[in-house]
């Protein structure tokens, strides 16, 4: 056994499961006894050595390499102990594959800006819109943000993303004003692994700067999970956005584990609620008196709501009987290519 970095260590050894489970209590419980005032969680990756790596001669560091993607793949705060299998190397094949093309993919404009309209219910009218990435690949086509943002997120790729996002932003709302196109709010999104960099702000008001960009016309959205970490910090990032006259929504609320405590800490403007995370339905007395409580609650801290993942009349039915206004979803509009949001407003108008 070894120390390999900061808090990490190996252990190498005969491979029956049962004497690992056995190591892994001895481990946690000695843990458990440790005299520190927090929780320590561990978690365990596990690389079972076949004969075909001997035969390979398969370098140990890759074996380790593997133990520690089966932790970060599988690893869930339920699930602490994760053994690599085909299923994570198909895996980990994908994912070394995006890493590779990623930065090709950036300088040869592969990311591309897709706008999802939110719109009031009451009017039907589109009040403004969020930009969700694209990857449009010379071969594979679009591919969707759900299989790289994740892996952006883990190797801080996400940061480069989200700032060519914010500049194509900035660029096509500066394209709007002075065509005199009608501009409405765009919403950005911001992933976690920004939000510690002590340039973020300077970095925002630059590239907004740089387009004359009214600042009421951008807003950014921040994931619950981002939240938790370090609120102060977020809190600071917040309220100097909001003193710039920035507006921040509080994504996918109620998703994470400390929705309520994130709220009473950090000032957000919008919150915003995935409807998959609360599935209304005309019998769902539960989820029906929660989303209730959740709307007043909203309109008593005197905050705007949007909800998102709205797909059916019933739901829409349902949401304006509670108040709820502001709506994204595929019953309204799909994501859509900056052309045809501009075609879709100008209908409107
Ligand atoms: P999100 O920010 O919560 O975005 C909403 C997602 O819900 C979008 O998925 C949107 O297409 C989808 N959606 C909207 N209405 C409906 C509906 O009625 N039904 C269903 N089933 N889905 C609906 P998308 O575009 O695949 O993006 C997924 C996630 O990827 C986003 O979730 C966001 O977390 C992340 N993402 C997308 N673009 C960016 C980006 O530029 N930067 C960062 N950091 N993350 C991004
Ligand atoms: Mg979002
Ligand atoms: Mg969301």
């Amino acid at each position: 056994y070894c120390h390999l970095t900061s808090d990490i260590f190996a252990v190498c050894m005969p491979s029956d499961m049962e004497s690992i489970y056995r190591v892994i209590d001895s481990i946690q419980t000695s843990m458990n006894h440790y005299p520190v005032n927090f929780e320590m969680v561990m978690s365990f990756g596990i690389y079972i050595i076949t004969e075909k790596d001997k035969q390979e001669r398969i370098p140990v560091v890759t074996m380790v390499d593997r133990a520690a993607i089966a932790q970060r793949v599988k690893n869930n705060y339920m699930n602490k102990i994760a053994v690599f299998d085909d299923k994570i190397a198909e895996k980990e094949y994908a994912e070394q594959n995006v890493i590779m093309e990623m930065n090709n993919a950036l300088g040869s404009d592969q990311f591309h800006i897709y706008l999802q309209p939110k719109v009031d219910m009451i009017t039907g009218r589109i009040v403004g819109s969020e930009a969700l990435v694209r990857w449009i690949h010379p071969t594979k086509g679009v591919i969707s943000p759900v299989d790289f943002v994740p892996i952006f997120e883990g190797n801080g790729f996400i940061s480069e993303i989200d700032f060519y996002m914010l500049e194509q932003v900035c660029k096509m709302i500066r394209r709007w004003l002075d065509k005199g196109l009608e501009a409405k709010p765009v919403s950005v999104n911001l992933s976690r692994s920004n939000l510690y960099s002590p340039r973020i702000l300077n970095d925002i008001m630059t590239c907004v700067e740089r387009y004359s960009v009214p600042h009421d016309l951008i807003e950014f959205e921040i994931t619950e999970s981002a939240f938790a970490v370090d609120n102060i910090h977020l809190n600071q990032l917040m309220e100097q956005l909001q003193k710039n006259h920035f507006r921040v929504l509080m994504d996918d609320f109620g998703s994470g584990y400390s929705s309520l405590n994130a709220l009473r800490e950090l000032s957000v403007d919008i919150l915003k609620i995935d409807i998959k995370f609360l599935p209304v339905s005309q019998n769902d007395k539960r989820a029906d008196i929660i989303l209730r409580s959740v709307t007043q609650m909203a309109d008593q801290l005197g905050l705007e709501m949007v909800v998102e993942g709205v797909e059916t009349e019933a739901q829409a039915d349902l949401l304006k009987k509670m108040g709820c206004r502001i709506a994204q979803g595929f019953l309204y509009y799909r994501p859509m290519p900056i052309e045809e949001y501009e075609r879709v407003l100008k209908k409107q108008k």
